[in-house]
């Protein structure tokens, strides 16, 4: 199990002034933050980094959402990081997300959920790589 995974905090959120908010639970929950920044996405670029998720028929809306505006794209460390984020970011529909989580919080719909998580150790390596430099990273 590896000690990185990879986040987004989505425009929905950045858009609704969530990010410090966001930022302040993911080191109150013990993850240290190895790569941060905030990028604007191309509608080609959201397509390449969901191209996992083109068959199906959210496609358009989820690649037109991710590059409505600006979000944050995190490298985060913490022991089994990618179980723990996926832990605090909750299910992925807002009506189904724990108390504390933050979808439970911040999401205001199953397509515009504030956060992204990796599922895996091996999504997480090739989502760190698709957005970070390794100077990016530290
Ligand atoms: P997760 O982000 O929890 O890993 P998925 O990988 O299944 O969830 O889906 C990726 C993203 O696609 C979700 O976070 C959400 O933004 C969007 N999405 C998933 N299911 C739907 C749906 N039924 N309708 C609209 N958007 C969806
Ligand atoms: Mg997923």
């Amino acid at each position: 199990m590896s000690n990185l995974t990879f986040g987004i905090i989505k425009p929905d959120a950045v858009r609704k002034g969530h990010t410090g908010k966001i930022i302040d639970k993911i080191l109150a929950d013990g993850f240290r933050i190895r790569g941060m920044k905030l990028i604007h996405q191309t509608i080609k670029n959201a397509e390449g980094f969901y191209a996992v998720h083109s068959e199906r028929p959210f496609f358009g809306e989820l690649t037109e959402f991710m590059s409505s505006g600006p979000c944050v794209v995190l490298a985060l460390e913490k022991e089994n990081a990618v179980k723990a984020w996926r832990d605090l970011m909750g299910a992925t529909n807002p009506a189904e997300a724990a108390e504390g989580t933050l979808r439970k919080e911040f999401a205001g719909s199953i397509g515009e959920n504030a956060v992204h998580g990796s599922d895996s150790d091996e999504n997480a390596a090739i989502e760190i790589a698709y957005f970070f430099s390794k100077l990016e990273l530290v």
